[in-house]
C-alpha cells in the first residue's frame, strides 16, 4: 500500500495529530540500542487507548500492514526496528496508573509507564514492583521481553509478578487472561506466552502486577578477587549455601579500571563481586557475616560492606557507572552487548572462556553479570567493519558455548533480530510448534515481523 493512502486512512482512526511522519520522529524509531541496523518506519502512530489499538491491528491485518510496537525503546537485539516499514505503533501515552490495591498487594496500569514512574506511586505504601533492568523501561516492554536485571536473583523476572493482561490480538479482538488470584492452574497459560513475546502475538494494552513488601533493612558490599574464576566460585558457593542475595553481580578489572579513570575513584582494578542483601537488621547481618567467610575461603582481596544508604552507594558506585564510563572510555565508538545464561555451575567456566576469547581479540571489552542467576553480559567497542566481524564471531562463540553447557542464547535481553539465528539450535523440534503458534495468532504476521521465530514471514 502507498503512503500516503496509509497515512491517510490512519486518520481517519486517530487524530490526525497523532499519525506523524516527520522525518526526524521516523528517524528516532528507526533504530534501537546497540543495534547497528535502522529501517524507517512509513508512520509512526500514538494511541490513547485499547480502543484505538484495536482499530489500528484489525487496519493493519486487513490491509497486510506490518506493526511495530515501540515504548521506551531500550530493548539491544533490534526489536524494534520496522524491518518491513509500516507502522510504528509508539505505546508510551499509554501511561496512566488505573488502579491501585495495596490490600491485594497489585497495581493495574498501562503499559507505558516505566517501572520507575510504577514505583514511585506505590512507594508510600511500603509495597514495590522489584524488577530492575536498570534503563527507564516501560512495563509493557518489559513483559514483551520478560526482562530482569540486578534484583532478578532474589526476586525473579518480571514474568512472575504478571497476574493479568488484556491483550489486543493482530485481527483488533481484545482478549483478557489471567486474573487477581496470585496463583491458578486454570486454562492454558495465555499472560505467561505474551511474556517473552516481543510485540509478535499482539500488543498489551492493560497489565495486573503483583507487587511485593519493601525491605525493613539492607545491606551491600564489595568484594574484589584477583580472578573470574575465583569471584564466579565464590558465586555459585553463596547461591548453593541458599544465602538469600538481593543482587549479586559480577564487573571486571576492565570496567573498574574506566569507572576510576572517568570519575577519578580508586576503586581496586580487580574482578569484583557487588552483593546486597534484604532483610531484617539482624537478618542481613547475618548474610554478611555469612558472604564474608565463604568469600574469603573462595581467595577473596578484601571485603567492604555497609547497613549505612550513603555508604552502600558508594560500595556500589563503579557498578551503576560502568557503561557510561565505557562508553567515555571509547569516543567514537559503536558498541554491541551481548547476553547468555547458564547453569550456574558452570559460570566460572562461561566467564574465563569469555573474557579470555575478548583478550585475545585486542577489543575492548567490559563484562557486567547478574551472576547470581548464571547471567553475564560483554559490552564491546568497535570501528568499522573488520572489528565488527570480530565482535559477532566473539558473541557467536560465547552462545554457542552456552547452549553447549545447558545454558540459554538469551537470559533477559530476549531474541529481536540478533539471536534469531540461534533458535534452531536451542529449541530444536519444538521450534516448529512456536513457528504454528505465532501463524495462528497473526496468520498474515503483521506483528513485529522479522523478531524472535525465524522463518514466518
Ligand atoms: C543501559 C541498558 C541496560 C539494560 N539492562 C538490562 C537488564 O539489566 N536487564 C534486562 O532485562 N534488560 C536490560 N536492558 C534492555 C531493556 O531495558 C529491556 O529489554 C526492556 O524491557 C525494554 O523495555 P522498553 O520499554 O524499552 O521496550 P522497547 O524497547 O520499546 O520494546 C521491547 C520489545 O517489546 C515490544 N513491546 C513494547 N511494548 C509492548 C506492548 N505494550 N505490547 C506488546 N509488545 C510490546 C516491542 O515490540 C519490542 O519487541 C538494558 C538496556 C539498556 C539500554
Amino acid at each position: 500500500m502507498g503512503r500516503l493512502k496509509l497515512v491517510d486512512e490512519l486518520k481517519t482512526i486517530l487524530a490526525p495529530e497523532r499519525v506523524v511522519t516527520n522525518r526526524t520522529v521516523l528517524e528516532q524509531h528507526a533504530r534501537g540500542e546497540s543495534f547497528d541496523e535502522a529501517a524507517l518506519p512509513d508512520v509512526v502512530v500514538y494511541p490513547e487507548s485499547t480502543q484505538e489499538v484495536a482499530e489500528i491491528l484489525k487496519y493493519a491485518t486487513e490491509n497486510r500492514v506490518a506493526v511495530t510496537p515501540v515504548a521506551v525503546n531500550s530493548s539491544l537485539e533490534g526489536h524494534t526496528v520496522p524491518l518491513l516499514g509500516g507502522i510504528s505503533l509508539d505505546l508510551t501515552r499509554l501511561d496512566r496508573i488505573l488502579e491501585f490495591r495495596p490490600e491485594d498487594l497489585l497495581v493495574v496500569a498501562q503499559p507505558g509507564v516505566t517501572y520507575p514512574q510504577l514505583n514511585k506511586y506505590v512507594r508510600r505504601s511500603g509495597l514495590f514492583f522489584p524488577v530492575d533492568p536498570g534503563a527507564h523501561a516501560s512495563l509493557g516492554g518489559m513483559i514483551a521481553t520478560n526482562a530482569s536485571g540486578t534484583a532478578a536473583v532474589r526476586y525473579g523476572v518480571t514474568g512472575d509478578y504478571v497476574l493479568a493482561l488484556e491483550v489486543v490480538l493482530p485481527t483488533g479482538e481484545v482478549i483478557r487472561t489471567g486474573s487477581r488470584a496470585r496463583k491458578s492452574s486454570s486454562g492454558y497459560d495465555l499472560t505467561r506466552l505474551y511474556c517473552g513475546s516481543e510485540g509478535t502475538l499482539g500488543v498489551i494494552t492493560e497489565v495486573t502486577l503483583r507487587l511485593s513488601g519493601l525491605p525493613e533493612a539492607a545491606s551491600a558490599a564489595r568484594v574484589p578477587f584477583s580472578d573470574a574464576e575465583s569471584a564466579t566460585t565464590f558465586v555459585t558457593n553463596l547461591i548453593q549455601a541458599g544465602v538469600p542475595v538481593a543482587r549479586c553481580e559480577l564487573v571486571d578489572a576492565n570496567s573498574i579500571r574506566v569507572v576510576n579513570a572517568h570519575q577519578g575513584t580508586r576503586f581496586p582494578e580487580e574482578m569484583t563481586i557487588f552483593l546486597e542483601f534484604h532483610g531484617n537488621p539482624p537478618g542481613v547481618a547475618a548474610d554478611l557475616r555469612l558472604a564474608e567467610k565463604l568469600a574469603r575461603d573462595s581467595g577473596a582481596l578484601l571485603f567492604e560492606s555497609s547497613s549505612d544508604v550513603k555508604e552502600r552507594e558508594r560500595l556500589w558506585e563503579a557498578r551503576h557507572n560502568m557503561f557510561y564510563a565505557a562508553v567515555a572510555a571509547n569516543p567514537g565508538k559503536r558498541n554491541i552487548t551481548s547476553d547468555v545464561a547458564v547453569p550456574i555451575s558452570k559460570l566460572p567456566v562461561a566467564v574465563s572462556k569469555a573474557l579470555c576469547a575478548h583478550r585475545d581479540s585486542g577489543l575492548n571489552g567490559y563484562l557486567v553479570g547478574h551472576v547470581g542467576d548464571g547471567n553475564f553480559h560483554i559490552v564491546t567497542f568497535f570501528d568499522g567493519d573488520d572489528e565488527l566481524a570480530k565482535v559477532e564471531q566473539l558473541n557467536h562463540q560465547m552462545v554457542t558455548f552456552a547452549l553447549s553447557i545447558g545454558g540459554t542464547s538469551t537470559g533477559e535481553h530476549g531474541v529481536g533480530v540478533r539471536k534469531l539465528k540461534y533458535m534452531e539450535l536451542e529449541h530444536g523440534g519444538s521450534l516448529e510448534l512456536m513457528k504454528r503458534i505465532k501463524r495462528s495468532f497473526d496468520p498474515h504476521t503483521v506483528m513485529n515481523p522479522g523478531k524472535k521465530i525465524p522463518g514466518v514471514n
